[in-house]
This record gives C-alpha cells, structure tokens and sequence, in this order.
C-alpha cells in the first residue's frame, strides 16, 4: 500500500502527489490508499485560549473533503477520513495491509515537519512532494538559508530568471483505483458538514474544486482581473479582488493554474498591469510559504524570526474589545464583525486591524494571529502568521512594521461609509 496523506490539497487535479503515489504504487505492484486526518491538535486543540479552527473554515475543509471524495469515487478510488493523527491512523491502516510508502505535499510549517518526522521515526518512508506551492525548491536559484530576506528582494530574484516558471499544471491520474474507505468516517466531519454557510458571505464559497473552478471562470469572464489591480484593496464586493484565498487555502485549485490562466488572459483578452498584478499576489504567498520554512518555529515565537524586542503585553479585557468588535475605531469593528460573522475580510481590513491590535490596543501580536486562526474561512499557517509577523516588525519587513493611519484609510476605501454602515448596524 502507498498512502497518499492528504494534508491541504483537496484536489486530484494538477496534484503532483497524487501522481508519484500512484507511480510508486505501479513501479512496486501495490495500491494507492487516500487518507485525510482531521487532527485533535488541530480541530480539538487551543492556543493562547482560542479553538485552532473555527466553523467557517471546518465547513469549508469538509466540503472539500467530500469533493476531494466524490473525484476520487470517479477514478475508481476513495479517501479515508480518520480523527486521530496521522501517525496512529497510518499505524491502525498497518494492521490491515503492510504500508511501503507514504507520499505527502512538502511540509510548510513546523507542526507539518514534526508530523512527517513522527511518522518517520515510526519506521515509515516518507516522500513529500511540493504540490501547493508555484516553485520546486529545485527550481529556486537559492538554498532556504540564503532565502532573500525581503519579499522585494525575493520577486526580483524570480523575474529575473525569464526560465524560472511554475510547472505547467497536470491531469488527473488516468490509472486510477485507490481503495475505497475501510472505516466509519468521524462524527466531527460529519458535523462540520452541517455547518450552514452565512448569508452574509460576500462570495458564497462552498469547498471543493468545482465550485472553486465556477467562480475563478466567472471572474475572469466578466473581466475583473482586467481591473484587478485598482479595485484589490476595496473592503467588499465580490469581484474587486479575486477571492480566491479559501480554494488555494483549502488546496481546491492549484495556483500554478491560476499562474497559466492569467497568462492565457493576457493572450485572449488583454494584458495590463492589473493582469500582471494577481500573479505579484501570488508571489507574496509564494514568498512567506519560503519564509515559513525557512523560519521554521521562530515564526510562532513573540520575537519573531528577526528576533525584535516586542514590548506589548496580552491583557484579556483590551484583546475582548478588539475581537467582538468593541474599539470604537469604526473600521476595524466593522471588519471585526465582518470576520466573526462570515470568516472573511479583505486584505485592507487585515491589515487594519492588525495595526490597530499591535499599535492602538499594543498587543502581543500572535493573539490576533492565533485569534485570525481560529475565525479565517481561508486560514493558511505562512500567510497568516507570515503577514502578522510583517506588521509587527519582528518578519520580513524593511521598514520594521506597518502603523497605518485607520481614519485616512477608512476614508480612502470606504468614501461614502457603506462597508461600515453595513456591519456596525
Ligand atoms: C494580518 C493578515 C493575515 C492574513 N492571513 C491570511 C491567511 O490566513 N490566509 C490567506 O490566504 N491569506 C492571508 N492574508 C493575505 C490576504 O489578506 C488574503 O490572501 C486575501 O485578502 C484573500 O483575498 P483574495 O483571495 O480576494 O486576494 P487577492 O487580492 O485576489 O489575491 C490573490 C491571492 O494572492 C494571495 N495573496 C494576496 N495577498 C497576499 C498576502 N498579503 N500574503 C499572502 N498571500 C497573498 C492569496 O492566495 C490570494 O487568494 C493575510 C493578510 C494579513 C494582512
């Protein structure tokens, strides 16, 4: 048997490790198994007091699931579901058939290493294949340690090299055949799945590749990217920036295809700079996913990677107002209220009210990263903490952290009070 660990890619398409699974599984005469683990540290765990994960983003990750399920039905396969981690999972799988190999994405995060070494120190071979990310770290002129310590830095490095491309994007195995489920699935993900979507949403997004295809294809058919690049930072309406964030979050489209698709945009439709302007985006995540791994677990502590003096403290009763809301900085209650409602906000409000936590309420910054975690629709561990750390000063920042003045800015994005209006009512 040869598992194929699913971690954050609920897709078979352009899934360069469903297809080495499958490779390794023809080479040694064995069968591929799909196993997803909804893992206790994650979905029964806390950090600084709050849940890791919050409904929006257990909705979102069992309807994926159960996508992820349906296009494995139809190659002849299926997918396990198991709550426990994924080392006593594969261990009671063991019992059963004798494991050669398990294949998974690349780990991104210190608790993904841990798992992947956990699983190895129990006598697994493990194979990780980079799957979410636009680059092989083969194609990088640059080892993790010499990682440019800038985002500018890094994108300049990879324009520069006309020959560094993000693989063209892969089909779904054609070979088929992973073993159907053996087990009962958890109660916990059929509860996740009863979780109703929030009328609220700007954009209904239901997990899976389909709906996550739908909505890219609308998108670019009614030619917002051509526009993309004025209207990202607005704080609604469901075409200004793409939101794509909890379909490449949940692994139901692959960002290398969003990369090839703007690119034929820019062929069929026009190329401007707006065009050009969601594949920068995509950089900025490409980036803190290297930053991640190359910080490893200075990431999560309170000096950060850059190991900066950070001086605020972690009181209860100023952390509650700016989580329900209750500031009296008008945006970011609204954006706060918006977050709680729907797990969504857009990347200006982001970046507001994490100015206003670190700078205005002078907290400790990983309680609005650990407080981002457990409301996030679109959750990422690099592009979350990565951005946090960004504004706090102590991540990758030349400037040393971002203080944004929050009435110039409510003024600038919501000129006429609409978006304020709408969740402080
Ligand atoms: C404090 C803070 C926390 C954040 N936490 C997350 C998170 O947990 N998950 C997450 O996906 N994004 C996070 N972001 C980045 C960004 O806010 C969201 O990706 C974006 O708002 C999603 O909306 P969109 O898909 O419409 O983005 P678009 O503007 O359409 O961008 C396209 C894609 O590019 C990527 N992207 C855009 N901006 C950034 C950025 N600054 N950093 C990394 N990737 C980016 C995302 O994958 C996004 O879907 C955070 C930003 C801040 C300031």
């Amino acid at each position: 048997m040869v598992i194929w660990l699913v971690r954050d890619t609920c897709r078979v398409t352009d899934n360069p490790a469903l297809h080495r699974a499958f490779q390794i599984a023809q080479t040694r005469g064995a069968q591929v198994l799909a196993l997803a683990c909804l893992e206790p540290r994650r979905w029964a765990d806390q950090q600084f007091g709050l849940s890791r994960v919050g409904s929006h983003w257990m909705r979102f990750r069992a309807e994926s699931l159960r996508a992820l399920r349906q296009e494995l039905e139809a190659l002849d396969g299926g997918l396990w579901l198991s709550s426990e981690e994924p080392v006593y999972a594969v261990n009671r799988i063991q019992q059963q058939y004798s494991v050669i190999t398990l294949v998974c994405d690349e780990p991104v995060a210190t608790e993904e290493r841990l798992e992947v070494a956990r699983l190895e120190a129990e006598g697994y071979q493990t194979v990780s294949v980079f799957v979410d990310d636009l680059f092989r770290f083969e194609q990088l002129p640059f080892d993790l340690d010499e990682l440019p310590a800038t985002f500018s830095k890094f994108r300049k490095v990879v324009e520069k090299k006309p020959s560094l491309l993000p693989d063209r994007p892969i089909d779904s195995p054609t070979v088929g055949g992973c073993i159907a489920q053996g087990w009962a699935d958890p109660a916990e993900w059929q509860e996740a799945l009863e979780i109703p979507l929030d009328p609220n949403t700007e954009v209904p997004t239901h997990g899976g590749g389909e709906s996550a295809n739908r909505h890219w294809q609308a998108y670019l058919d009614a030619g917002a990217l051509s526009h993309y690049k004025q209207t990202r930072n607005a704080f609604q309406g469901p075409m200004q920036s793409s939101h794509l964030s909890a379909w490449l979050a949940h692994g139901c489209i692959s960002p290398r295809q969003i990369w090839w698709d703007t690119l034929q945009y820019e062929r069929d439709v026009e190329a401007n700079e707006s065009t050009y302007w969601l594949r920068f985006e995509l950089l900025w995540r490409e980036y803190f996913r290297w930053y991640s791994r190359a910080s490893d677990w200075t990431l999560f502590r309170r000096t950060g990677p850059s190991d900066q003096v950070f001086g605020f403290d972690q009181n209860v009763r100023r952390f509650e107002r700016w989580k329900t809301g209750h500031t009296d900085c008008d945006i970011v209650d609204a954006a706060m209220r918006e977050l709680n409602q729907t797990g969504w906000m857009s990347n200006r409000a982001r970046q507001l009210v994490a100015s206003h936590l670190i700078y205005e309420s002078n907290l400790d910054w990983r309680l609005g990263a650990a407080y981002f975690e457990s409301q996030l629709i679109d959750f990422d561990v690099a592009s979350n903490w990565g951005n946090w750390a960004y504004i706090a000063g102590v991540g990758p920042d030349p400037r040393g952290g971002r203080i944004f003045h929050l009435d110039d800015q409510a003024d600038r994005y919501d000129p006429d009070g609409s978006y304020r209006s709408r969740w402080l009512l």
